[in-house]
């Protein structure tokens, strides 16, 4: 049967918009394909996602798990003959993929667009602004000994988070379903059980496995601009999810127990707070410092990008400065510091399906569904394989 194309040229000018202005130099020599250190004779990219593009085949790029497997390390855009930089292009499709996917879709252009950035703040500020005005406490600061819980209460912290977590969950499941579905579409052939899929992938993930291939099994000895990525991927992760757990335990700790903050600074759940903050610091400050040190070998850096890893910098720093505001007894900088950064985490944690963050989303739905195919058909292997 003879397949009818029906190209799509403002999805290639989208793309190319998106900091891959270099993809028309290809020539489809296979290259990239071939230097990829997580591509598969069966599911070989990002050559194909080249063509793709050129052509304007917005549905198919859109609806292959590759370009979520790929986690830029830049291999292919150093062995590229023709210097079309194939991981900008990948990195562009995740970018518009976010997009594409967002529901409701007005969030992910929202995000994608600095003009709607303060319409994005707007939210999570009104929303403090009107609690602190329900509680009398818009007309000055708390007087004594400097208690967070003094200005919002905990009940409303944890209530605010809660909604916003789950107003996330609902997006990231309907991005995530439309994601598997256009999977599922493009493909004819089924897939194995979803909770061994499950299960592989949740181990591939805390391992990290993937992130160490171009390390472990190098192409050559061309340098790529993430041989650091294991390591500084790592830290960002387990910062990230000690952070989670810290603020989970002091909701436990208030709720369940009546342990009102602040904590002491030796309480174990602080200490891995601490540690956790500082691990994400170390993190993002290796990542800013190749975006902005090593452009050239970087890669592109878009709008998305900064936005993703401004914010949770500064949800991290206003975090610490939190802290130190509070220990120094500097009630003046201290509460509105904190108004900030609930505002931060607040604006992290809603918009999360739609910003640079959906890659949680996006990635571990992509690798559930290669790891799925590979299971039915009996290819079970090692995380490398997750691509075929
Ligand atoms: S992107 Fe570069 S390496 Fe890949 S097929 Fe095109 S020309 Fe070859
Ligand atoms: S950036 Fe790395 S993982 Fe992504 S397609 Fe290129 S070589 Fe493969």
């Amino acid at each position: 049967m003879i397949e009818k194309l029906e190209p799509d040229l403002d999805f290639k000018r989208r793309i190319i918009g998106l900091d891959a202005r270099d993809l028309s130099y290809c020539y489809q020599c296979g290259t990239c394909s071939a230097v990829c250190p997580v591509s598969s004779e069966e599911n070989p990219f990002p050559r194909k996602e080249m063509i793709w593009v050129q052509w304007g085949l917005k549905e198919r790029a859109l609806s292959n798990s590759s370009i979520w497997l790929c986690h830029q390390c830049g291999t292919c855009s150093a062995y590229c003959p023709r210097d079309a930089k194939p991981a900008n292009v990948m990195a562009a499709l995740r970018d518009y993929s976010i997009t594409h996917y967002a529901t409701p879709r007005f969030f992910g252009v929202a995000l994608s667009h600095p003009k709607y950035l303060p319409l994005l703040f707007a939210l999570p500020v009104a929303i403090l602004l009107a609690i602190l005005a329900g509680l009398g406490n818009l007309g000055g600061l708390p007087e004594g000994r400097i208690v967070f819980a003094k200005l919002f209460p905990d009940f409303y912290v944890e209530a605010l988070f809660d909604i916003a977590v789950g107003l996330a969950v609902l997006g990231a499941l309907a991005g995530g379903a439309r994601y598997w579905s256009a999977m599922r579409g493009a493909r004819a052939d089924g897939g194995g059980s979803f909770w061994t899929a499950l299960a592989q992938v949740i181990r591939e993930i805390l391992d990290h496995g993937q992130f160490k291939r171009c390390i472990d099994e190098p192409v050559g000895s061309r340098p790529t601009h993430q041989t650091h990525l294991y390591k500084t991927h790592l830290a960002v992760f387990y910062g990230f999810l000690g952070l989670v757990a810290t603020t989970a335990s002091v909701g436990v700790g208030i709720h369940f127990f009546d342990y009102l903050t602040p904590w002491p600074l030796w309480h174990p759940v602080k200490i891995l707070g601490n540690v956790s903050g500082t691990a994400l610091v170390v993190g993002l400050a290796v990542f800013f410092w190749h975006r902005i040190g090593e452009q050239a070998r970087a890669g592109k850096s878009t709008y998305a990008d900064w936005l993703f890893l401004i914010i949770l910098a500064l949800a991290v720093f206003t975090g610490f400065a939190c802290e130190s505001l509070r220990l120094a007894d500097l009630a003046a900088l201290a509460y509105p510091t904190y108004f900030v950064h609930l505002t931060l985490v607040f604006f992290l944690l809603v918009y999360l399906p739609y910003s640079k963050f959906g890659h949680l989303v996006y990635r571990t739905t992509a690798m559930l569904y290669a790891r799925s195919q590979l299971n039915a058909r009996g290819l079970v292997a090692d995380a490398s394989d997750l691509a075929k």
